[in-house]
């Protein structure tokens, strides 16, 4: 039926062309290349004419102007003729004038004397006669002369009329030729338009002849539907019967699938359970395998020492000028990289420390011996480094660098943002920087907006017994990009706050302090390292120039630092149960990052030439109090939490009467050797300076 239906809206649709073909008027058909042609040829059937009319026109022109020539030769001949006629009668006039004359003179010559009078009186006027004669030829010659003229004239003007003539030829003839080619394309635009009419009835007629045998085919199609369909009928009740038969079975169906279903989900489930414990197995291994990988790296660092102490020699540089006084001092020994020579007032002095970086050791070799140290931090470690030295042995190199060859803080921290990356799939970590300064014993942000106001430590009021600074400014750092920013803004803070920024530094301890916490996105597990990167003020004895007023408080509050920081370190070596954390704010601020699990790192900084091996004695002394620390009995961990309440009076009554330095002034086992006349006795006035616990 639907083919049936086809076909018929088939039929209709080609008789519906088939009278819109009959009707369609014989409008000339637009846009065919005939009906160009002719448009064409129509055009310039109209230029044609155009030319026509103009060329008449001019020819109309020309036919005016040889008329009017052809009067003016009329008016010339008339003229001519006129003058002819008057000659010919003055000629008449004259010759019988003369015919009398001569009569008179024959008459009167046939007369005697009173002829001769006559004969004299004929003369007389024969003279006269003559000259009229004369005058008449003349007359007469300037006459023919004009008539030659006219004639000349004449000859022009029929030599003109002549050409005007030949012009007027041509034109017709063109005109002529116009007219027989207008007639040629109107000839060629006729049979044009008849064969377009006769193209146009031929396309109808073949149309109409396809559409007859189209609408044959259609009813010899339809013809067939209708068999076809009287065939289909007993097919289509087979159909249905089978459709029934299936109806029936989709009844039945939802019963089938929830059971299907029912199964399946059982199945699902049990497989479900099984990756469950899989991955409960897995975690556990995992968090086993996170121990263990703990631990090994706390004994690898243990074995190490938690508290290491290393030198490092700078080069000599152009600064340390010429001659004997820039000579270098220091040696080492080519088989054993822990120990170094001094050659110090002509002896030789020899130290051991737990690894020496000669002037030829770059940033990457001393940054490969801290690497370790600064992952623990990752794993939650809190890890301090100190650059200890006299002013210029290479404090600032080895922690900030250059631009060019970055030292500890950049490297560092570009270490921590790859092995974060590393662990992004199991750990979500946030990394934060601060930067401060002690000088004078006073806090400041340097990353604040007022790096002036000063900044105390506080107790954490959860009674952890941890530390914190409130006000310290805190950065979170995602790429090396962020942390030059931050670096460039705690630059700017202190350029700004301080006109003399070396001498300033040189003065005061920096701190880079990063805080890695991490989570652990299976477990939830929450761990928190805190890395602390110390640019140590100058080591050198100020004593030595005599300084007074600002300086001397300055030198004091150095030396006071700097020999609390080597009690503290010598203290938590010897694993005492007491450190002395709150002897300074430097250690009082570390003490977290300095006690416990904690890691650190001194990096002795020397300078190699002959001039500073007096200092470069001292700090080698100093590193190597710290490092030959005897390990006593003492607790290992030693935490503020459990600090007893004497401990604390302890400490406020040494805030109350500053302490002077608590720096020895003896080398390991050589006794005390006090040095008369030098800043350090002066800084001790009572005489009683605590010894180091070496
Ligand atoms: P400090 O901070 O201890 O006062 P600096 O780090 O400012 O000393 O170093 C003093 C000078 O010596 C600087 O010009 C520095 O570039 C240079 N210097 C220090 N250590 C090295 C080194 N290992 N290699 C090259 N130059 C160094
Ligand atoms: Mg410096």
């Amino acid at each position: 039926m639907v083919e049936n239906e086809r076909l018929r809206q088939e039929m209709r649709r080609c008789e519906a062309e088939l009278q819109e073909l009959r009707a369609k008027p014989a409008a000339p058909c637009t846009g065919c290349e005939h009906s160009q042609e002719s448009a064409q040829l129509r055009d310039r059937l109209s230029q044609l004419q155009l030319e026509v009319a103009e060329n008449k026109g001019l020819l109309s022109e020309l036919n005016l102007e040889v008329q009017q020539k052809t009067d003016r030769l009329a008016e010339v001949e008339l003229r001519l003729k006129d003058c002819l006629a008057e000659k010919a009668q003055e000629e008449e006039r004259l010759s019988r004038r003369l015919r009398d004359s001569h009569e008179t003179i024959a008459s009167l010559r046939a007369q005697s004397p009173p002829i001769k009078y006559v004969i004299k009186t004929v003369e007389v006027e024969s003279s006269k006669t003559k000259q009229a004669l004369s005058e008449s030829q003349a007359r007469n010659q300037h006459l023919q002369e004009q008539v030659a003229m006219q004639r000349q004239v004449l000859k022009e003007m029929e030599q003109q009329l002549q050409s005007s003539h030949q012009l007027t030829a041509q034109l017709r003839a063109q005109i002529a030729m116009y007219e027989s080619e207008l007639e040629r394309a109107h000839g060629q635009m006729l049979e044009e338009m008849q064969s377009l009419e006769e193209d146009k009835n031929r396309a109808i007629e073949e149309a109409f002849a396809r559409a007859q045998v189209e609408m044959k085919a259609v009813h010899e199609n339809l013809a067939g539907v209708r068999t076809n369909l009287l065939t289909l009928q007993p097919a289509l009740r087979t159909l249905t019967n089978d459709y029934n038969g299936l109806k029936r079975q989709v009844r039945g169906f939802p019963l089938l699938l929830q059971e299907a279903l029912k199964s399946v989900k059982a199945e699902i489930g049990q497989a479900i359970e099984e990756v469950n414990s899989n991955n409960q197995e897995l975690l556990r291994k995992y968090r086993r395998e996170l121990q263990l990988r703990k631990k090994c790296h706390n004994e690898l660092v243990r074995l190490k020492g938690n508290i290491r102490v290393i030198a490092r020699v700078r080069p000599v540089t152009k600064e340390d000028g010429e001659g004997p006084e820039a000579t270098n001092a220091v040696t080492f020994d080519p088989d054993d990289d822990s120990i170094i020579h001094l050659l110090h007032k002509g002896k030789p002095v020899s130290f051991e420390l737990d690894k020496v970086f000669s002037s030829q050791a770059s940033q990457q070799d001393v940054f490969q011996e801290v690497q370790a140290l600064i992952t623990s931090c990752i794993d939650g470690f809190n890890v301090c480094i100190f650059a200890y030295g006299q002013t210029g042995a290479g404090k600032t190199y080895t922690m900030e660098g250059t631009p060019e060859n970055p030292g500890i803080n950049q490297r560092a921290l570009r270490l921590l943002f790859s092995e974060v990356q590393e662990k992004a799939s199991d750990w979500e970590y946030t990394i934060t920087v601060s930067a401060a300064e002690i000088y004078n014993e006073v806090l400041r942000d340097l990353l604040g907006q007022e790096p002036q106001e000063k900044l105390e430590i506080r107790l954490c009021p959860d009674g952890s017994g941890q530390l914190y600074v409130p006000g310290l400014t805190e950065f979170q750092v995602q790429s090396v990009e962020d942390i030059n920013k931050v670096f460039e803004f705690g630059h700017t803070n202190r350029t700004t706050e301080f006109t003399n920024l070396n001498e300033h530094s040189s003065r005061s301890h920096a701190l880079l302090i990063v805080t890695v916490r991490g989570v652990d996105c299976s477990t939830g597990l929450r761990t928190t390292g805190k890395l602390n990167l110390v640019d140590l003020a100058g080591s050198e004895r100020v004593g030595k120039s005599g300084a007074e007023g600002s300086r001397l408080r300055e030198a004091q509050h150095i030396n006071k630092s700097l020999s609390a920081l080597g009690d503290v370190i010598a203290a938590l070596r010897s694993r005492q149960g007491h450190v002395p954390f709150r002897n300074s704010k430097l250690t009082y601020l570390l003490q977290d990052s300095l006690s416990g699990d904690s890691k650190t790192l001194m990096v002795v900084q020397v300078s190699p030439v002959e001039k500073n091996t007096s200092e470069t004695l001292y700090s080698l002394k100093f590193a190597e109090r710290v490092r030959s620390v005897e390990l006593g009995p003492g607790s290992r961990r030693t935490e503020l939490g459990s600090w007893s309440s004497q401990e604390h009076l302890e400490w406020e009554s040494a805030c109350q009467t500053p302490q002077p330095s608590a720096r020895a002034h003896s080398a390991p086992g050589s006794g005390t050797t006090s040095r008369p006349g030098s800043i350090r006795r002066k800084l001790q006035p009572s005489g009683k300076s605590r010894p180091l616990p070496v």
